[in-house]
């Protein structure tokens, strides 16, 4: 059996999947965010609970909001502060007496829809979140790539690029990111910096949902917002497709359930990239919420 965690910020979700990645069980539990004892207890309760049912010593893998130190072991997370910082998957696996594959959510995201039985035909495969935040993840030939720091598909952090900063005028405040840099993409083209920026020129606060609202009801500003979302958001995947290249992009999150967002991309993003480069396919995440679960149980079968 395979056991997925995805460890958020306020639950840990845990799936275990058989052999045919079927999944047979699901289990959601508060994250104790600032007792790290508790943090591991949570982990051996449900592995141990698991290991009854199935009358097996499952494999692990978790899904964490951060980075992990390929070199020290050490993981960085904001999101659960306990954890910054310490030694996760040594301490997991102390407590969990068996190896323990661990990754960032959003490489888990990608590897779960990368091993969709439609999409194991792309050898490369971006995956990206725009949640809240703007996370991504890229596979190739059905591993995470995760580079040489574990940033490696972090692409809500490249800086603003010029083709962007034509469309938002070059006097544009450069927000300050959580990673410490300013005028991350991130900022600008989540699900927050949609909100952000809705503000930023109607100076009133939205959600992205009630923005969403009013455009399908003809609202003028909504409209012109929407249309400069677009525009931003073509010429900002034209700058990544252009470096990344690859077969297929997977959109997840909150905003990824805006439909139109597919159809315009296609028509808009051929403006910046190579002549020759086609778009390409550009799909919406099949597996939702569940990706990061899945994901994660996928750890243990590509290593
Ligand atoms: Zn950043």
């Amino acid at each position: 059996m395979y056991y997925g965690f995805d460890m958020g910020g306020t639950k840990i979700e845990m799936g275990v999947f058989d052999d045919a990645l079927n999944r047979l069980w699901t289990k959601r539990v508060a994250t104790p965010k600032r007792d790290y004892l508790a943090l591991l207890r949570v982990f051996t309760e449900l592995t141990k609970e698991a290991d009854n049912y199935f009358n097996c010593i499952g494999q692990i893998g978790v899904g964490i909001p951060g980075l992990i130190d390929r070199d020290t072991g050490l993981v960085f997370t904001t999101n659960v502060p306990c954890a910054k910082e310490k030694p996760f998957v040594s301490d997991l696996q102390d407590y969990l007496q068996r190896p323990v594959m661990i990754d960032n959510d959003a490489n888990c995201f990608a590897l779960s829809e990368a091993w969709d039985i439609e999409f194991q035909q792309y050898p490369s495969v971006l995956g990206m979140i725009l949640g809240t935040g703007l996370g991504g993840g890229f596979v190739l030939n059905g591993k995470v790539f995760s580079g040489r720091n574990s940033t490696a598909g972090e692409i809500g952090h490249l800086r603003l690029p010029v083709d962007l900063l034509k469309i938002l005028g070059f006097d544009i405040p450069l927000l300050k990111c959580g990673c410490g840099q300013h005028g991350c993409v991130e900022n600008y083209l989540s699900g927050r910096g949609f909100e952000w920026l809705y503000h930023h020129y109607y100076h009133e606060t939205l959600s992205a949902s009630q923005i969403i609202e009013n455009y399908y009801k003809n609202n003028n500003n909504a409209a012109e917002h929407i249309d400069r979302f677009l525009r931003l958001m073509s010429a900002y995947l034209g700058n990544i497709l252009t470096i990344i290249d690859p077969h297929l992009l997977v959109i997840g999150g909150g905003l990824s359930n805006f439909d139109l967002l597919y159809s315009e991309l296609a028509k808009q993003i051929p403006a910046y990239l190579f002549d020759i480069a086609k778009v390409p396919r550009i799909e919406k995440a099949r597996y939702g919420d569940a990706g990061g679960v899945r994901g994660a149980a996928f750890l243990n079968l590509i290593h």
